[in-house]
């Protein structure tokens, strides 16, 4: 493999075998190649794309980058697993995967911390006092052998050729190419070793992908890639123009999520939810079809078998379950509506900012985040509003912080004349 040879012909836009795909970026992740080449190699990519076939090959190569985790073989059962590529308010995992215990499935997940305007995981998790995200991949196994539910940071083994080449994407302006895209999120997945996926890909301007049709290539370019590597897909598309759910910071959303749990919750967010948890249920071994997994599923909220999951799951991993108990911010101020009128807009990335303001996110990696702070949307899209009403309502640490997020959150809502009514779940390709 000469690396200037290949990275002039995929400069070219001619197609690169996946031997010689393979070599380039175990040879990158083995620090034998420098940055500048992997660069332009990114950068071609960029600008020409990659077959189906390249991808399949990228993806293989960043798998056998670093160890894999067995997690159905293992268990010795169909393990189901969801990834959603990122937005604002996002708190699914937090509620789908108790929901999903408590039917049945064993749910075992590796995630991720919070760039940029979208929100991680485990920063919401760690909001819980007492919480241990840092499992040891036995310790995952073990714990969803004997709860059914864990969720943990990914290790620094899993798919290192990810993570050097997502950080050089990060800084060369090729994160959003749909085949690189793919290749990073399915490597981790296949690596983690689920036998099957829902994958939630967000639209809108609070996502990386802001057109249905850029989307959709997308979802079909993951679950072509999950297909070759023997795992079932199902990809929802589902509208990230405003925040899911109401409250978007790290306790506030916790909160939000145990709210859900408790039969009670926004009902976009109780609708994400039911509808990931219904495919999921439908995908793992339990022979359900979609409307028994739905009717398991909504039992399950209403009868208190998902909180009690929830409750399992927090206290293995050293946390307390009690909402109570979560970090709240000293400064709470409303956002008032400054016009009669129906809410036509909630614009996700405003939202996001505001949040970022309060400190609830970071800008860098390495920053630290402030659990207590963020936004809580009481206002979204369609409601109708009174001048002086509470659009939302902001926690912060102190005055100062509290006026920056007010005048940025007044530049997310649009009020005006009704929208038409928009929906959650775009569409869902099985
Ligand atoms: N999330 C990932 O893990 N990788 C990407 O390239 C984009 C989002």
């Amino acid at each position: 493999m000469h690396p200037v040879e290949l990275i002039e012909r995929k400069r070219n836009g001619e197609e690169i075998g996946a031997a010689e795909l393979r070599e380039f970026v175990a040879a990158y992740a083995r620090d034998e190649l420098p940055d500048y080449q992997a660069a332009a190699l990114l950068m071609a990519v960029w600008f020409r794309g990659l077959s189906s076939a390249e991808t399949y090959a990228l993806t293989e190569a960043m798998v056998a980058s670093g160890d894999t985790v067995e997690l159905a073989a293992r268990l010795g059962r169909r393990v189901v697993d969801k990834h959603s590529t990122g937005g604002v308010g996002d708190k699914t995992t937090l509620a789908l995967g108790p929901v999903v215990a408590a039917c049945g499935a064993p749910f075992g997940k590796m995630s991720g911390r919070g760039l940029g305007h979208t929100g991680g995981t485990l920063d919401k998790l760690e909001s819980i006092p007492g919480f241990r995200v840092e499992l040891t991949t036995e310790e995952l196994i073990r714990q969803v052998t004997e709860i059914g539910l864990a969720v943990a940071g990914q290790t620094a083994d899993l798919v290192p050729a990810d993570r050097k080449l997502y950080a050089l994407r990060d800084v060369t302006a090729t994160i959003d190419e749909v085949s690189l895209i793919a290749a990073s999120i399915m490597s981790k997945k296949i690596a983690g070793g689920a036998s099957a996926l829902v994958l939630d890909v967000k639209v809108g301007e609070g996502a990386f992908m802001h057109r249905q049709e850029d989307a959709r290539r997308l979802a079909q370019a993951m679950r072509g890639l999950g297909e070759e590597a023997g795992m079932d897909v199902v990809c929802l598309l589902t509208d990230m123009e405003q925040p899911l759910g109401r409250a978007v910071g790290n306790a506030l959303e916790v909160h939000e999520a145990y709210e859900t749990l408790a039969g009670g919750g926004p009902a976009d967010f109780r609708e994400l939810v039911v509808v990931a948890a219904t495919q999921l249920l439908a995908l793992s071994d339990l022979e359900l079809d979609e409307d028994a997994a739905r009717a398991r599923v909504t039992a399950s909220l209403s009868d208190g078998s998902a909180l009690a999951a929830y409750e399992r799951w927090i206290r293995a991993q050293g946390g307390n379950p009690d909402p109570a108990v979560l970090p709240s911010a000293p400064v709470v101020r409303q956002v008032p509506a400054p016009q009669d009128g129906f809410v036509r807009a909630v614009r996700a990335r405003e939202v996001a900012a505001a949040a970022m303001r309060l400190g609830a996110g970071r800008e860098r990696k390495g920053d630290s985040v402030d659990h207590a702070v963020g936004v809580v949307c009481g206002a979204k899209h369609g409601d109708r509003v009174e001048r002086g009403e509470a659009l939302a309502e902001i926690h912060a640490r102190d005055d100062a912080s509290a006026k920056a997020a007010e005048a940025t959150l007044l530049t997310a809502y649009e009020i005006g004349d009704e929208p038409e009514p928009r929906p959650l779940v775009l569409d869902v390709l099985r």
